[in-house]
């Protein structure tokens, strides 16, 4: 027998029984007539102890031979400890070790296996298997674990299925590229890995399921960040017979049944903002509502007076930094400006207005706004002395994008963005399609199956180009502390709405045809009316821990260039295995020329 009892398991009134332990060895001090060894598994750690006058030394000098990350089993009797450590579940006991045995050797390992390592991302991802031995990793697998055994006790207690849709599917489109796969037994032909199972789960609609979910892998072929992996998690889900406000309750108290039975944490009912308000209030459709610095607008007062930035701009809009005049010199603005002028925000300018203490106005747009205008604005701000008002002008879109990036950038320099509180939030009306300027064509906002709302089909059948844009789709996204935590939509189960849809984005009836006829068809045989929505369950992971990396809650991560460098992945393949394919073998060729 290798266990009698985990290391985080022992406790005073275990004291005086005999136990048998193994483990790793995290730590050895050896003071020549007595040595301690730190013996650590999943649970936690005990303390071994020989003692020499207890302990045989041919078992102490088998003990000396241990280094870090030995694997040893050893048993004892548990006793108190003479000094206890509060540090440790099991700190008031040590072991006093009878016989002790070497599993087996390791290598000194290439980083420390502590809560701080001192090994970089990189090789802590080439040796994850030692990674995942340290706590914090190892805590956010659990949380996973954890996470996925409640979202399954929620959702099958409200009658959902689990149920496994193929990996080795046809193209979805989700707005990615596709990862392909060759079929060997259909040459010249491929499976793409499902972006997500959106078609399957609305089939399964058709097919009466009424309630899906599945836990499950999808596939995007994109540039990564700390927050995408090529391969990633989603909570997905499918229902029938149900109005967008039906599934925004049922997922709304997923959430909150997540959150309390993992978190201890009770949410209250989520605030729901229009997808046009979030844009004008916050210039962004996952806005961070931690804090409020919304959004206010000057184009009214302020156009047209002649300063010549503002004159020409569609936009002028602001935000007011509460208490922050003491904070930034002229230097400080300098830099925020320049910062805001860096080519990945892009913006031309910065003004400022400085609510003094004394009720008077620093500006530095002093030379066309006297103090009378500039009060008006900070009226509308509601700013007091003490208080900057950051404002920016320009093209509307993007003087939007500009400011939500300074908003996001202010509330984080001012402490207001604290990652133990949470603030959820549905996002709902997004636009149907979106006219792409450069491409002359219309994109799905969310995707090709959104059903515009209920009172627009009709003008979606027989509307001209203006109406298109003006649709609106039942379609939502679950917001956290401005992460989009996942979003949804009501579906067309109709074929001629699916069809004008496709034709909308530019797809010929043959390629609809090609591509979606399956689903299509599927629709002439009694569709339910039906919608549902994924959240990203690495994310959300994330966002409850107060991180923005998912990378620690996927136990085997990709890195940036998308490889797995654990397994060294990906790699060549054999010619024979091109051959078998039907491929050609660019690096053969390479090597011909
Ligand atoms: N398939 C969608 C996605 O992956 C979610 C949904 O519409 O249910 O974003």
């Amino acid at each position: 027998m290798y266990k009698t009892h985990n290391n985080g398991e022992l406790r005073m009134a275990h004291v005086g029984q005999e136990v048998t332990l193994s483990g790793w060895v995290q730590t050895i001090r050896d003071k020549g007539f007595m040595m301690w060894i730190d013996l650590r598994d999943r649970f936690g750690i005990t303390q071994l102890m020989f003692n020499e006058e207890v302990s045989d030394p041919a078992l102490m000098e088998t003990a000396r031979q241990c280094g870090r990350e030995f694997v040893i089993k050893a048993t004892g009797k548990v006793i108190e400890r003479s000094s206890k450590s509060d540090k440790i579940a099991t700190g008031d006991v040590e072991i006093q070790v009878t016989s002790f045995e070497i599993l087996n050797a390791s290598k000194v390992p290439p980083f420390t296996i502590e809560d701080e390592s001192d090994g970089g991302d990189e090789i802590r991802m080439k040796y994850r298997y030692l990674d995942m031995r340290r706590n914090p990793v190892r805590e956010k697998i659990i949380f996973r674990s954890n996470m996925a055994l409640e979202i399954r006790k929620h959702l099958i207690g409200q009658n959902f299925v689990e149920v496994e849709t193929p990996c080795l599917i046809k193209s979805t489109p989700e707005g990615a590229r596709d990862f392909v796969v060759p079929s060997r037994m259909n040459p010249g032909q491929f499976y793409a890995l499902p972006q997500s199972p959106q078609t399957f789960k609305q089939i399964l609609m058709v097919a009466g399921m009424e309630k899906y979910f599945q836990i499950v892998k999808c596939f995007r072929d994109e540039d990564l960040r700390a927050d995408r992996q090529p391969e990633f998690t989603q909570i997905d889900c499918e229902m029938a017979f149900v109005t967008q406000d039906d599934i925004l309750n049922t997922f709304e108290s997923l959430t909150k049944h997540l959150f309390k039975s993992i978190l201890d944490i009770d949410l209250p009912d989520f605030p729901r903002m229009f997808y046009d308000d979030a844009m004008k209030l916050y210039g962004s459709d996952k806005p961070d509502t931690r804090f409020g610095m919304e959004f206010v607008e000057l184009t009214d007062v302020a156009k047209d007076k002649g300063f010549v930035v503002f004159d020409n701009a569609e936009l002028i809009v602001g935000i007011c930094a509460e208490g922050q005049v003491e904070k930034y010199s002229n230097k400080d603005i300098k830099k925020l400006t320049e910062w805001m002028q860096r080519p990945q925000i892009g913006a031309k300018g910065l003004i400022y207005v400085k609510c003094n203490a004394d009720g008077s106005f620093k500006s530095s747009v002093d030379k066309f706004f006297d103090a009378d205008a500039l009060k008006n604005w900070a009226e509308k701000f509601g700013a007091k002395p003490g208080d900057i008002m950051f404002i920016l002008a320009g093209e509307e879109e993007k003087t939007r994008k500009q400011l939500n990036e300074l908003r996001l950038e202010m509330g984080e320099r001012m402490g207001l963005r604290d990652p133990k509180v949470f603030k959820p939030m549905w996002v709902v009306d997004f636009p149907l399609l979106e006219w792409d300027e450069e491409t002359n064509r219309f994109h799905a906002m969310h995707h090709p199956f959104t059903s515009p709302k209920k009172e627009q089909m009709e003008s979606m059948l027989n509307g001209d180009h203006e109406t298109m844009k003006g649709l609106r789709a039942d379609a939502y996204d679950l917001v956290i502390n401005g992460v989009e935590i996942g979003g949804g939509s009501i579906r067309i189960h109709d074929r001629a709405l699916q069809e004008k849809n496709f034709k909308l984005l530019g797809f010929t009836p043959e390629e609809a045809e090609e591509q979606f006829g399956f689903l299509m068809g599927a629709f002439e045989y009694g569709a339910p009316p039906h919608g549902g929505i994924a959240f990203g369950f690495d994310r959300l992971c994330a966002v409850m821990n107060g991180v923005t990396s998912i990378r620690d809650f996927i136990a085997f991560p990709k890195n940036n260039q998308g490889r797995d460098t654990m397994i060294d992945a990906p790699s060549a393949i054999h010619d024979e295995q091109y051959e078998e394919l039907y491929l050609k073998s660019t690096a053969s060729e390479e090597v011909v020329s």
